[in-house]
This record gives structure tokens, C-alpha cells and sequence, in this order.
């Protein structure tokens, strides 16, 4: 049997990271056993869903490079379809129709809450033959009264429920439209998905969607349901710690892989390995090593993963990114005689953790209208300009040069190089931070250089 996994989010809110690991297992499931990957897109609660955030999902997962089989498919253009089922399942008396007004259901519920029992639907209308014309109706699932239904979870094991906790569901509204756990049923059921692996939140309506897909005759699919990402404190994950947008992590300059590195191993492992290629996750990745318990995110991870990753990834993929985060900071690195940007990525890329930091960090190698902000001593200031002086003799603009010149200069006036060096680095790049100075002197070229001596130095 192909495995069939699906991802199934609803587009009402931003695609935030516990939506991309899960999925992301989703994905790496299918590709590791050679499998079809799913997207459906649960639109049916149409004044929560947006376009924009399909367009989110649709990106987001792009950018992640979690590519679909088939799909997606958007359950507001299944809406016959499911009219089909419910009347099927009306027709075979496995659903009915409940004409229980709101006061009677909240009298009840009322009713059972004094009791202290769970509010539940009673079965008023399960047991009538009759069809009243002209009153407003749901459809309610005729749940079996006993036995039990066994989830066999690959995560949490067989997790065990009484049918006579589940009442009866209401499998479509008033207004004629489907719920839920239904539409989910009838999508896992045509599209045949073999594997529901999703977030741990949903383990109490597998009994439900299982009663459910036992009354369509349809085959079971295996269930994961991965437990919850929490925040560093151990608390539920907030916005600001990551349950936003997952599309800002682009913004804020951290790689796919880096990303994704990160995230499967937020709930999976394999031994103690931290960092996988995308080969090695889809070749070790299993289901049954997936953990049991919530993971919390670490931020620190996630930038030295990033860091790695900008080290080791080919410097001519990360020049193209970096170009693309220098423009949205509105830097122009095409000037005629600038640095060449793979060289920047070169010297910057062990420094930093992020390629916003880098961008910014760089930004000194394009723009040069910032202005000094010290004044130097005396001493300092003579140095500076015997260096001006003779960087303006020097032909032979290398690292090794720059260096002795600066050696020589610095001993010279009875300076120390740590005195002289971070000096020029504020007259050069307007900051007390740069990598080396002479492989910045360098990579700045001798023309930029005397120009902003000459600017500084007057
Ligand atoms: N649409 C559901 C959600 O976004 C997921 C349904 C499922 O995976 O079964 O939470």
C-alpha cells in the first residue's frame, strides 16, 4: 500500500511553526517511503478563513521547500461532495435529524452541568421517524451507544474511549453546511491517507472521526498525533516565542534548512546527532522515534543551526540571499567599485547568526554616509594620518601589506596595534565592529579607503 500522509491546515491565522513540523513529519514520512505528500486546505469556516492566509501556507511552505504530491485541495470546493455523504448516511439511518431547538439543548446542558455530569446530548431525535417539514435541522452522527473505540497511536500508544462518553455529533449545521471532523473524515477517506499525523490537540476527536470512518466502510488510516511545542519556560508557546508567522524567520534571515534542522528535532531524535542534512532526515526519519512529550523551542538552537548553516551552505546560495535581505534593508551592492558580495559572505559568515545581522553588519562595505563618532586623541590622530599618507604610496593592496603597514605605523608613534586599529575601523566603517581590519581595508579597495580618511581625517 503507497503511504499518503496530508498536511490540513485551516487557514484562519498565520502558519506558525507547530503547523510547519507537523508538516514537515507529514512530508518527510511520505518521502521516505516513497509515499504522496497531501496538501488540503480546511476552508470551511469561511468568515474565519482568508486568502491571505492560504497565501501564507502556500509560501511558507514553498520557502521550506516541503513540496506536495497533490493538491492543494480546498474543502469550500468539496461542499457536494459532502452533501453526497450526509445523505447517504441519512439514507442508511447512520446520521439523523435533530430538530432540538438551542433553549432545549442549553436547558439541558444546564440541566446536566447542576448534576455535575458532562454536558452531552441526550438522543432526543435519534430514535424519531418522522421528518417535520419546515423546521430548521442539524444532522447528528448515530454514535454507537457501547463498546469502546481504540486509537492505536504510534506516539501515545492505544489510547482507549467509552462511546458512551461521545454523543451524538452534529455532522452538519442548520444552515445545511459541514463540521469539522466530518469534512475531515470524508477528505481522509477519498484522498486515502494512510498516516494522520498531526498535533496532539486533535487526539480527542480520532474517536469520533474513527466511529465515523467505520460507518463509511472506510479503511482506518494510521494515527501519530505529535505532542505540542511549548516555550522556553516550559509554558504554552506564545506569539513572540514563535507561535507567529513563520514567514518572519525569513525576514529575519534564518535558512530553510537551518529552520527545518531545527524543527524536526523539536519532538523527534536520532541518537544525538543535531545536525542533518535533508538526505539524512528523510532517511532516518520514523514515526516511532517521534517523543511523547512536549518539546520545548530554544531560540539559542535555532541560531546555531543557522550559524552552521551559513558557514557550510555554498557561499554562492547564501550571496543570493544575503543580496535579497541588502535590498530589503534598501543597501545597493552593485556600485562600480564595490566589494564583491561573495567576498563579504566570506569574511562575514562565521561572525554572525542570521543574515539580517549579516546585511547589517555589511552595510559599511556599500554606504559610507555615516559619520565618526569620536574624536581621536593627538597621537592617534597623527597615526591615522601617517597611515593616510602611506596607504597612499602603497601599490601592492593586500592583506599582508595593510597589516604591516599598520604594524609599522602603530610602533612608530609607540602605539599599540589595539590602540591604532580600532581607530581606523571607526573611520573606515563608521563602527567599533568589523571583521579583521586589514582584510576590510582590503575587501573596501584602496580608492574607498583614502576617501573616507580624507572625509574623516580633515
Ligand atoms: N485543520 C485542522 C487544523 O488546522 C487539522 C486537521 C487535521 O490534521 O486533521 O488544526
Amino acid at each position: 500500500m503507497k503511504v499518503r500522509t496530508r498536511f490540513a491546515p485551516s487557514p484562519t491565522g498565520y502558519l506558525h511553526i507547530g503547523g510547519v513540523r507537523t508538516a514537515l513529519y507529514s512530508w518527510l514520512y511520505a518521502k521516505k517511503k516513497n509515499g504522496e505528500f497531501i496538501l488540503r486546505i480546511e476552508d470551511t469556516d469561511l468568515e474565519r478563513s482568508t486568502p491571505e492566509a492560504v497565501d501564507i501556507i502556500l509560501e511558507g511552505l514553498h520557502w521550506l521547500g516541503l513540496s506536495w504530491d497533490e493538491g492543494p485541495f480546498y474543502q469550500s470546493q468539496r461542499l457536494a461532495r459532502y452533501q453526497a455523504v450526509l445523505n447517504q448516511l441519512l439514507s442508511e439511518d447512520k446520521a439523523y435529524r435533530c430538530y432540538c431547538s438551542k433553549e432545549r439543548l442549553s436547558a439541558l446542558r444546564e440541566e446536566q452541568l447542576q448534576q455535575q455530569k458532562k454536558p452531552r446530548y441526550d438522543g432526543h431525535c435519534r430514535d424519531r421517524k418522522t421528518v417535520i417539514a419546515n423546521q430548521p435541522f442539524v444532522i447528528r452522527f448515530r454514535n454507537p451507544l457501547e463498546g469502546e473505540v481504540v486509537v492505536a497511536d504510534q506516539v501515545h500508544g492505544d489510547v482507549r474511549f467509552q462511546n458512551q462518553e461521545l454523543d451524538d455529533l452534529i455532522i452538519a449545521r442548520s444552515d445545511g453546511s459541514p463540521t469539522y471532523n466530518f469534512t475531515v473524515v470524508v477528505d481522509d477517506w477519498d484522498m486515502q491517507i494512510t498516516h494522520v499525523i498531526r498535533g496532539d490537540d486533535h487526539l480527542n476527536n480520532t474517536p469520533r472521526q474513527i466511529n465515523l470512518l467505520l460507518a463509511l466502510g472506510a479503511h482506518l488510516p494510521i494515527y501519530a498525533h505529535v505532542p505540542m511545542i511549548l516555550g522556553p519556560d516550559g509554558k504554552k508557546l506564545s506569539k513572540r516565542q514563535g507561535a507567529a508567522n513563520v514567514l518572519e524567520y525569513r525576514e529575519e534571515g534564518y535558512l530553510a534548512d537551518a529552520l527545518l534542522n531545527y524543527l524536526v528535532r523539536l519532538g523527534w531524535s536520532h541518537g544525538d546527532q543535531e545536525i542533518f542534512s535533508r538526505e539524512e532526515i528523510i532517511n532516518f526519519f520514523d514515526i516511532a522515534d517521534l517523543n511523547k512529550s512536549p518539546a520545548a523551542i530554544n531560540p539559542d538552537k535555532l541560531s546555531w543551526l543557522n550559524q552552521h548553516y551559513l558557514k557550510t551552505d555554498d557561499p554562492k546560495q547564501i550571496t543570493q540571499l544575503l543580496e535579497k535581505e541588502m535590498q530589503q534593508l534598501g543597501i545597493n551592492t552593485q556600485g562600480k567599485d564595490s566589494p564583491d558580495l561573495q567576498d563579504v559572505v566570506m569574511l562575514q559568515r562565521e561572525r554572525v547568526k542570521t543574515l539580517r545581522e549579516m546585511a547589517e553588519k555589511s552595510r559599511f562595505f556599500y554606504e559610507a554616509d555615516f559619520s565618526v563618532p569620536q574624536t581621536f586623541p593627538a597621537d592617534i590622530l597623527s597615526a591615522l594620518k601617517a597611515l593616510q599618507a602611506q596607504f597612499i604610496q602603497l601599490n601592492d593592496w593586500t592583506n599582508e601589506s595593510l597589516h604591516h603597514a599598520l604594524v609599522e605605523t602603530a610602533a612608530q608613534f609607540s602605539l599599540k596595534l589595539g590602540k591604532l586599529a580600532p581607530a581606523l575601523r571607526l573611520v573606515v566603517t563608521g563602527t567599533s565592529v568589523s571583521p579583521p581590519i586589514n582584510v576590510t581595508l582590503h575587501l573596501l579597495g584602496k580608492k574607498e579607503v583614502l576617501a573616507r580618511m580624507e572625509k574623516a581625517l580633515v
